[in-house]
């Protein structure tokens, strides 16, 4: 486990790269003409899973600079949120359950989203071991990109490798690597602040 004040300098890393994907998804979405005025989806509502302690610790400190009362109301409705996907995948369907932390289309911590919230939306690609992947982003860029196909394409790669850079240092030297983390960020409100032990 790395001291406190290691920590912080990781997250503030963190910070800054936010800072850059909310940059790159920016200019992907105006190069596009995508904007998210007046959409009938709301992206909150997404079946998302998140993999990394660091963005789990960044998502906490965010929560804790909030009233106690109103965290605890999140944190109810991120249990009512559990069992709502819970009841939706056990029918076999794709959950579509609003996020815990959305105040009537406003993010409660939304210096301190996720990188899903900041990057969905936009066609992208991920260069990974298995090869080049393209997603095409929501319906509304999907279309965009059919009739613009020379729009540039954020390509997320970098920003993965920096993110995984930023959790290896978070984790520090250990024996065994940590389990792997496959949660919604629902799941993370309920199970508190990730243990780094
Ligand atoms: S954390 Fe914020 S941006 Fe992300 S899904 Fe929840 S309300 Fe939406």
């Amino acid at each position: 486990m790395i001291s406190r004040r290691k920590t912080d300098a990781v997250l503030k890393r963190l910070g800054k790269l936010y800072q850059e994907m909310d940059a790159a998804y920016t200019n992907a979405a105006s190069a596009l003409g995508l904007s998210c005025v007046d959409c009938e989806n709301n992206c909150c509502t997404s079946y998302f899973q998140h993999h990394t302690h660091i963005e789990w610790l960044y998502l906490f400190r965010g929560l804790e600079a909030l009233p106690e009362e109103t965290r605890a109301r999140y944190i109810e409705r991120a249990k009512e949120y559990v069992e709502a996907v819970g009841e939706s995948l056990s029918r076999g369907e794709v959950p579509t359950v609003m996020c815990p932390l959305n105040d009537d289309g406003r993010c409660a911590v939304y210096d301190h989203r996720l990188m899903i919230c900041r990057l969905h939306g936009v066609p992208n690609v991920i260069l990974s071991r298995n090869g080049l992947q393209h997603f095409q982003g929501c319906f509304k860029a999907k279309k965009l990109f059919e009739s613009n196909p020379e729009a540039p394409v954020m390509d997320r790669t970098a920003m993965y490798r920096a993110l995984a850079g930023l959790e290896m240092e978070l984790l520090g030297k250990r024996k065994t690597p940590p389990p792997r983390i496959d949660l919604t960020l629902a799941q993370m409100l309920v199970m508190g602040p990730p243990s780094l032990k």
